[in-house]
């Protein structure tokens, strides 16, 4: 790879953002479209990020990918924004348009819509669907299992959390708090865990008996790894969230150069590191 001037700046902007496996698939796709840009991950951690992020476009970046905590203030620090984006509430892509401001998009959304039709090998539409979490990821969730009609119980620590992600963004949801979700599970045909606390090493209450139902976590390694194995041993099909994360990937691939980049390629490279660094 040679860098020149003309060379495009590209990056995913979190904190904390050393784990992230974004630089390795988009510098993968960039190499395989012979694209003359770079993605570096850039470690941001600020009073006014929706300021800095402003500030990453005027000093000539095209693109950025963001990850937690940034992503309500990525939409706040665009000019405009997707209808995704904006149901949402939060962006994890952003695209600079000509005048030079940011526009924001959500593609969480498009992420998780892979995710779950590879989890559930069928359509969602009328299924049982609980939903743990309440956070951004559960939002771009919420959002496509709303739009698919699913039969949808969403699970949180904060039931005042979930209570308003329903409001928002699928009303006639179930609302429940953690201590519901044995009862729940046990009537889902599919149980997705969007909450956050395999980084912190908390872990699910028990859940009973899955007969093979899957069980989708959206994070992966080893924030995956105890809810996953737990699941497993409870006779659940896990699945992690390499999958979104490659889907989320492609999708903003897709808004920057309009062409479709090999997303089989980059799970596979992905599930290989994660293999070895766990
Ligand atoms: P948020 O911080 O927005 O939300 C966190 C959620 O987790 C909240 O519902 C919170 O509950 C809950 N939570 C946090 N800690 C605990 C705990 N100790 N016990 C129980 N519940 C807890 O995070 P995001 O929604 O952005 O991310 C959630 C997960 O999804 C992360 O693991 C992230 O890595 C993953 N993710 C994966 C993506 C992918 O591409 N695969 C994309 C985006 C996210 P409360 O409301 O009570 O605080």
């Amino acid at each position: 790879m040679s860098i020149s001037p003309a060379t495009k700046l590209y990056a995913v902007v979190g904190d904390p953002v050393a784990h992230s496996l974004s630089p390795l698939i988009h510098n993968r796709w960039l190499h395989e479209a012979g694209i003359d840009a770079v993605y570096v991950a850039l470690h941001l951690k600020s009073p006014d990020p929706a300021a800095d992020l402003r500030a990453l476009a005027r000093a000539g970046y095209s693109g950025l990918n963001i990850t937690l905590p940034h992503k309500v203030a990525a939409l706040a620090s665009a000019g405009s924004a997707s209808p995704e984006a904006r149901q949402v509430g939060a962006a994890n892509t952003l695209v600079r348009e000509n005048g030079g401001d940011w526009i924001a998009h959500n593609t969480d959304v498009d992420g998780f819509s892979l995710a779950m039709a590879h989890a559930l090998g069928s359509d969602p539409r009328g299924r049982r669907v609980v939903l743990i979490g309440a956070g951004g990821a559960a939002r771009a969730a919420a959002l496509h299992l709303a739009q698919r009609g699913v039969e949808l119980a969403i699970v949180n620590r904060s039931k005042a959390n979930a209570d308003a992600l329903a409001k928002a963004l699928a009303p006639g949801a179930e609302t429940a708090d953690l201590g519901d979700l044995n009862s729940l599970a046990e009537r889902a045909d599919i149980v997705v865990n969007s909450a956050s606390l395999g980084h912190v090493g908390a872990s699910l209450p028990e859940l009973p008996a899955g007969k093979g139902r899957p069980f989708l976590d959206l994070s992966y390694g080893k924030a995956a790894r105890d809810t996953l194995a737990a699941a497993r041993a409870a006779g659940w099909a896990p699945h992690d969230g390499l999958r979104m994360l490659v889907g989320q990937a492609a999708a903003a691939f897709r808004i920057w150069f309009a062409q479709s980049p090999d997303m089989n390629g980059a799970l596979s490279a992905c599930e290989a590191i994660v293999a070895v660094r766990g």
